[in-house]
C-alpha cells in the first residue's frame, strides 16, 4: 500500500519536473524514480516539446478568453487526496505543493492545446490572405458596381473562386451585418459569409454554376435566407 502510494506520488511530479519547479532535494528524488520507470520516461519527452511549442508560440498574442477558459479548467481539475502514508516517503510533496504541481501541469497541457488551435488558424488565415492576394492579381472576371447608399463593391473571379470587396460602404447599422451570397442559376441563394466592409475581402471557395455573388444586411450573426433586397449583385 504505502509501495504502491509513493509510486503514485513520484509519478505526479513529471509536470513539476518538466517546469523545473521541484526542490533539489525533489528533484533528485524524482530522477532517481525516472531512472526506473518505463512511464515517466516516456512521459518526459512529449512534456518537454508542449513547453517547448508554448514558449515558441509565445508571440502569438493568446485571445482574451484565455486566462479564464485555463483558470476554469484549474478550477474543475480535481486535487489528489491527502494520503497520510505518503509523509515518510522518499519523494512525497508536501500537502500543500501537490494541487500546485498539479496545476502547473494542467496549464502547460492547456497552453499547448491553445497553441496548437492558434496556430492551425494562423496558418488558415495565411492561406486565405494569399488566396485572395492571387485571385485579385490575376481575374479572369472584374466588375466594379455602386452600392445602393454610396461606395461599391468589387468582385474578381479565379479558378471557380471569388473575391468581394466593398470600399467607401458606410457600416451596416447597429445590431445587423452584411451578409455575402451565392445566388446559383437555379434554386435560393446560399449564405457565403459575413463581411466586414472595412477588411481587405470575403473569398468565396466555390462560385462555379452561380449567376452571381449579392450582399444584403442582416441581423448580427447572419441569416439562412436574404430576409431583405441585396444592397448590390455582382454578375459572376
Ligand atoms: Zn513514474
Amino acid at each position: 500500500m504505502s509501495e504502491q502510494t509513493t509510486q503514485e506520488d513520484a509519478h505526479a511530479l513529471v509536470g513539476a519536473y518538466v517546469l523545473d519547479a521541484l526542490d533539489p532535494g525533489e528533484r533528485e528524488a524524482f530522477e532517481r524514480h525516472l531512472a526506473a520507470c518505463p512511464d515517466c520516461q516516456a512521459e518526459v519527452p512529449g512534456m518537454r516539446a508542449a513547453a517547448a511549442r508554448v514558449a515558441a508560440t509565445a508571440y502569438v498574442r493568446p485571445p482574451a478568453h484565455l486566462k479564464s477558459a485555463v483558470l476554469a479548467q484549474v478550477a474543475r481539475t480535481r486535487q489528489l487526496p491527502p494520503v497520510v502514508t505518503a509523509v515518510s516517503a522518499p519523494v512525497a510533496l508536501a500537502w500543500w505543493r501537490r494541487p500546485l504541481a498539479l496545476a502547473a501541469a494542467v496549464v502547460v497541457l492547456a497552453a499547448a492545446a491553445l497553441s496548437a488551435v492558434l496556430g492551425v488558424q494562423l496558418h488558415e488565415s495565411r492561406q486565405r490572405e494569399a488566396q485572395i492576394a492571387a485571385i485579385i492579381a490575376h481575374p479572369e472576371v472584374s466588375r466594379e458596381v455602386a452600392l445602393r447608399g454610396g461606395g461599391s463593391a468589387t468582385l474578381d473571379v479565379a479558378g471557380g473562386r471569388a473575391v468581394v470587396r466593398m470600399r467607401g460602404a458606410a457600416a451596416p447599422p447597429s445590431g445587423r451585418v452584411y451578409e455575402l451570397w451565392v445566388v446559383p442559376s437555379a434554386g435560393s441563394p446560399r449564405p457565403a459569409g459575413l463581411m466586414d466592409s472595412g477588411s481587405g475581402g470575403a473569398l468565396v471557395k466555390q462560385v462555379t454554376g452561380a449567376k452571381a455573388l449579392a450582399v444584403t444586411v442582416e441581423p448580427a450573426g447572419g441569416s439562412e435566407r436574404p430576409t431583405l433586397p441585396p444592397v448590390v449583385v455582382l454578375t459572376v
